[in-house]
């Protein structure tokens, strides 16, 4: 073991961690101002109220956040673009370009470690919003240049909790305190969660009709809740499209809106599924074969896996020759290692300095640092050998 310390992957700048707080702020809140509703309670205007802000603001978030600024999986024109595009941003969500782009990582890193919202790597709570509260969510807004041309998106971005702090309080103003709690505050809440269910739950549970390399399923009750999103096993097959219900049974409310919008010219070139895609014949990547291989494989405990076998082995000479093996590969890294100057390592000067500065003038310091030196490059060998050596699961 060595002392080399490496910068834990969880660590943030400030910067980082102010970074997250904004996205914070209103998800907490408007949790807490729900239980305005206990001193208000519900009436029929309030809740009509919260049914038509849900549904248009899920559908804000379905066409605009996610078909159109991740997907481009359809054309609008600049009114309409930001129409929808606003709509979403009423649900609290961070800014529209954020969140595409946030979401063109999800489909790059889907269910790999990198992947923000993956409950394969960080379980299903962390997966549905215990990731907004981890500080390294920042996303690649290189990934969203496409859409960040445009100045009434970026104008939208930099104001992006402008558009849901005027409906909540217009809500309030027009309505009283039933339709802010009621309307407003539980609508946003359900909005959060549906679209957070798509991380978590279509991650989760449902089936798998395509290989994706990844954990993404169909849901047919968060395909009603999120207005066709729940059709998540199909999208990450094939996510380009403005459909994500494949089959006539799948419905996809936000591709009814869309088809009838592009009716009266509003919208237009809806991306279809080719028929390949529809019947599933779509060869799969290498790189889909290689993430599912890896997964099955994880199905299996490879430390308990080498453990049978070494018992297993006890009595035979298999593990004496792997033994053997072993040692020389890495004895033979190390020899090579131990030719060559390995750069960035601190000399014996750098080392004495430091021990100066942390012992008094002891004896034998002389032999510590040289001992410390040593010790250094024989733990950075073996680390390169390990790390340099082939993964076998
Ligand atoms: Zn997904
Ligand atoms: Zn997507």
């Amino acid at each position: 073991m060595t002392s080399l310390t490496t910068k834990p992957a969880d660590s943030a700048t400030r910067s980082e961690r102010e970074s997250l707080r904004p996205s914070i702020i209103p998800f907490i809140g408007l949790h807490i101002a729900c239980l305005g509703i206990l001193w208000t309670g519900f009436t029929v205007e309030s809740v009509v109220l919260c049914a038509i802000l849900y549904v248009i603001r899920v559908f804000g978030i379905t066409a605009g956040y996610h078909r159109l600024l991740a997907h481009r999986s359809f054309k609008a024109g600049r009114v309409t673009q930001f129409l929808i595009v606003l709509a979403g941003s009423m649900s609290l969500q961070r800014g529209p370009l954020w969140w595409a782009a946030k979401h063109r990582e999800h489909h790059r890193d889907s269910d790999t470690p990198a992947d923000a919202h993956s409950p394969r790597h960080y379980g299903f709570w962390g997966a549905h919003m215990g990731w907004i509260f981890r500080p390294r969510h920042k996303a690649d807004m290189n990934l969203i240049r496409d859409f960040a041309q445009y100045p009434e998106l970026r104008w939208l971005e930099k104001n992006q909790y402008l558009p849901g702090m005027a409906l909540g309080l217009g809500c309030y103003l027009l309505g009283g305190w039933d339709a802010l709690f009621v309307g407003f505050c539980l609508s946003t809440v359900l909005v959060y969660h549906v679209t957070f269910m798509i991380n978590s739950l279509a991650h989760v549970f449902g089936r798998q009709r395509f290989l994706t390399g990844d954990d993404s399923r169909n849901n047919a009750v968060l395909a009603v809740l999120a207005m066709g999103e729940g059709w998540h096993n199909n999208h990450h097959y094939y996510p380009s499209t403005a459909r994500a219900g494949f089959r006539w049974y799948e419905i996809d409310m936000t591709y009814y809106v869309l088809w009838v919008l592009s009716k009266f010219g509003l919208v237009w070139d809806l991306r279809q599924p080719p028929q390949s895609v529809l019947r599933g014949t779509k060869a799969p990547t290498a790189r889909i074969i290689d993430q599912t291989a890896g997964h099955l494989a994880s199905a299996f405990c490879v430390d308990e896996l080498s453990q049978r076998i070494r018992t297993a082995w006890a009595d035979s000479h298999h593990m004496d020759e792997v033994k053997a093996r072993a040692r020389q590969a890495r004895d033979s890294v190390e020899a090579y290692l131990a030719d060559i100057e390995l750069p960035h390592l601190p000399t014996l000067d750098q080392l004495r300095t430091l021990a100066r500065r942390k012992f008094a003038n002891v004896p034998a310091l002389e032999d510590v640092v040289q001992r410390a030196h040593a010790r250094l490059v024989t733990a950075v060998s073996e680390r390169l050998a390990s790390d340099l050596a082939p993964q076998t699961a």
